[in-house]
C-alpha cells in the first residue's frame, strides 16, 4: 500500500516536471512553472524519505544525515539564489549543474562499492592480473549504468566547475598545441577502460573504476579549457544535458521513476537548447567545441585592425531623433543587464509610445550572458511580451525602422559576423541594425564586447555613439524627451 502511494507520488512528480517545463517556455508562466516543478520534486523527496521501503521492508533511516544535508544544502542554495546578481546567473547555473554531475558520480561510486560487495569480491585487490576467471556472470547491465553515471557525471562536474571559473574570470583560457587530439585520445582511453571493466569485470575492477573516475574528471577539465569564452553558454547547456543523462542513470540504478523522468527531461531539454544555440550562432557543435571562439582566436581575429573614426550624438539630439521617429527598435544587450536599466528602458518605451512612436525590442538569442537573459530582464520590468521580436522577425523590419537604439549590446550587432571571414564570430547570425535609417549605440566606452573584437558598426556613417551607463543615459533621455 505504501509502495503504491510512493508510486503515485512519483507519478505526480513526473507530471509536474513536464507541466513545469512546458510553462517555462513562456515568460508569462515561467516563474510559476519553476515552482510547480520544484513542488513536485519536493514531494518526491519527502515521499522517498518517509515511504520508501526495500524488499526486506527496511526504511531509509539515516534521517539525521538526510535532513542535515537538506538543511545545509537548502540554506546555501537559497542564499546563493537570493544574493546572485543577474549578471552572475550563468556562473551560478554552471556551478549548480556541476553539483548535479557530482551527485550522479557519487551515486555511481557508492553503488559500485555496493556492487563489488554483492559480487562477493574483496575490496582493493592487489594488482592480481586481469582475473577473468573471477568475473561473476551477473550484473553487466547494472555495472554499465554505474560506469556511465560515473563517467558522464564526473565530466559534467569537472567541466561545469571550469566553465564557472571561466565565466567569472577566475580561470583563464588554456590550450596547448594538439590539445584536441589529446582530448580525443583521452576519451578513447576512457571508452576502452569502461568497455574492459564492464565487458570483462576483471578482479582489479576497483582500480580500473577509480582510474576511470580520475580520467573522467581530467577529461571534463580539458574538454572545457580550450573552448572560447563566448561559447560558454553552449558548453553549459551541453554539460547540463550530460548531468540529466547521468541523473537518469541513477534513476535506472534505483528503479526510481521520478529520477529517471527528471534526468531524461533535463538531458533532452539541455540537448535541444544546445542545438538551438548552435543554430542561433550558425555553427556546428563540433565547431563550438574545437573553434576557440572568443578565446585566443578572438584576440587575433578582427580585433586589432584600424577602424577609422566614430561620431557621437548628444542627449538632446538623440531625444529629438527618437521623439520624431515613426518606428524605434530597442536592441538590449549585456550592458543593459549590467546597468540594471530595464525599468528605465520600459519607461522610455512608454514615453515614446505616448508620443505616437511605434516601439519594439529586437532580441538576439545569445544577447546577455544566458539563454533568455533579455526576456527575463524585460519581463521583470513588465515590458509586454508582444513587443519582443525574435531576431528573424526584427531583421525583416529594420529596413523600415527610423531609429535603432542599441543598449549595451555589441557582439550581437557586429556586422563582421557577415562580412569578415577572418572574424571569430563570422557566420553567427546578427541583428541587422545597420539597415535602419539611424543607429544610436549606447555603451560606456569603445571597449569590445564578450568576444573581444572591434565592432565595425560603431564606425559606420549611420551610427552615432551615445556614451554612458545605460541606466543614467536612459534616465537623462527620458527627462530630455519630457522637456521637448
Ligand atoms: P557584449 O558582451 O558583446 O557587449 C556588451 C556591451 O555592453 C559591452 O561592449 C560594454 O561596453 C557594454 N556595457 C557594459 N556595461 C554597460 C553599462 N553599464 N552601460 C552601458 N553599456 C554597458 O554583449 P551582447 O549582449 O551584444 O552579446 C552577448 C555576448 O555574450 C555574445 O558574444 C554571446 O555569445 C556571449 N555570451 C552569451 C551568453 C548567453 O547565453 N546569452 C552566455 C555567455 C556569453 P562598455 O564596456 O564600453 O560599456
Amino acid at each position: 500500500m505504501q509502495l503504491n502511494i510512493l508510486t503515485l507520488i512519483y507519478l505526480i512528480g513526473s507530471v509536474t516536471f513536464i507541466i513545469g517545463l512546458k510553462m517555462l517556455s513562456n515568460p508569462a508562466t515561467a516563474r510559476r512553472g519553476n515552482l510547480v516543478a520544484a513542488a513536485g520534486m519536493g514531494l518526491a523527496i519527502i515521499g522517498t524519505i518517509f515511504l520508501y521501503e526495500d524488499e526486506a521492508g527496511q526504511k531509509l533511516g539515516n534521517y539525521g544525515w538526510i535532513f542535515g544535508g537538506l538543511i545545509v544544502g537548502g540554506i546555501i542554495g537559497t542564499l546563493a539564489a537570493k544574493k546572485v546578481k543577474m549578471t552572475a546567473m550563468p556562473e551560478m547555473v554552471s556551478l549548480f549543474n556541476g553539483m548535479g554531475g557530482a551527485c550522479a558520480a557519487l551515486i555511481s561510486i557508492v553503488e559500485f562499492d555496493h556492487w563489488v560487495h554483492t559480487a562477493g569480491w574483496t575490496l582493493y585487490p592487489p594488482l592480481s592480473g586481469l582475473g577473468f576467471d573471477d568475473a561473476p556472470d551477473f550484473g553487466t547491465g547494472h555495472l554499465l549504468i554505474i560506469v556511465l553515471g560515473l563517467i558522464i557525471g564526473s565530466v559534467s562536474f569537472a567541466g561545469s566547475v571550469i566553465a564557472w571559473g571561466k565565466l567569472n574570470g577566475k580561470v583563464k583560457d588554456f590550450a596547448f598545441k594538439g590539445q584536441h587530439i589529446f582530448n580525443i585520445l583521452l576519451l578513447l582511453v576512457i571508452v576502452a577502460l569502461a568497455t574492459y571493466l564492464v565487458g570483462w569485470m576483471p578482479a582489479n575492477s576497483q582500480l580500473v573504476f577509480y582510474i576511470l573516475f580520475a580520467l573522467s574528471l581530467l577529461y571534463g577539465v580539458f574538454f572545457v579549457f580550450p573552448i572560447g569564452g563566448a561559447d560558454m553558454p553552449v558548453v553549459i547547456s551541453l554539460l547540463n544535458s550530460f548531468t540529466g543523462v547521468a541523473a537518469a542513470c541513477g534513476g535506472f540504478l534505483y528503479d526510481n521513476k521520478v529520477m529517471l523522468t527528471g534526468g531524461i527531461l533535463v538531458g533532452a531539454a539541455g540537448t535541444l537548447l544546445t542545438i538551438l544555440m548552435c543554430k542561433a550562432m550558425n555553427r556546428s557543435l563540433a565547431n563550438v567545441l574545437i573553434g576557440s571562439f572568443g578565446g585566443g582566436a578572438a584576440a587575433k581575429g578582427g580585433g586589432t585592425k584600424e577602424q577609422g573614426s566614430y561620431k557621437e550624438i548628444t542627449l538632446s539630439d538623440a531625444a529629438v531623433v527618437m521623439s520624431y521617429a515613426n518606428k524605434v527598435f530597442i536592441v538590449p544587450g549585456y550592458g543593459l543587464a549590467v546597468a540594471q536599466a530595464q525599468h528605465a528602458c520600459h519607461e522610455l518605451e512608454k514615453l515614446l509610445e505616448s508620443k505616437g512612436v511605434d516601439v519594439k525590442y529586437a532580441i538576439h538569442p545569445v544577447a546577455g550572458r544566458m539563454p533568455g537573459h533579455m526576456n527575463v530582464l524585460l519581463a521583470e520590468a513588465d515590458v509586454p511580451y508582444d513587443k519582443l521580436l525574435e531576431m528573424e522577425q526584427a531583421n525583416d523590419e529594420f529596413a523600415t525602422t527610423d531609429v535603432v537604439l542599441v543598449l549595451g549590446a555589441n557582439d550581437v550587432v557586429n556586422p563582421a559576423a557577415k562580412t569578415d571571414p577572418s572574424s571569430p564570430i563570422y557566420g553567427m547570425p546578427i541583428l541587422d541594425v545597420e539597415l535602419a535609417k539611424t543607429c544610436i549605440v549606447n555603451k560606456r566606452s569603445m571597449k569590445p564586447g564578450y568576444a573581444g573584437i572591434e565592432n565595425d558598426l560603431f564606425f559606420q556613417p549611420k551610427t552615432s555613439m551615445l556614451f554612458g551607463d545605460a541606466k543614467k543615459v536612459l534616465q537623462d533621455l527620458i527627462s530630455e524627451i519630457k522637456n521637448l
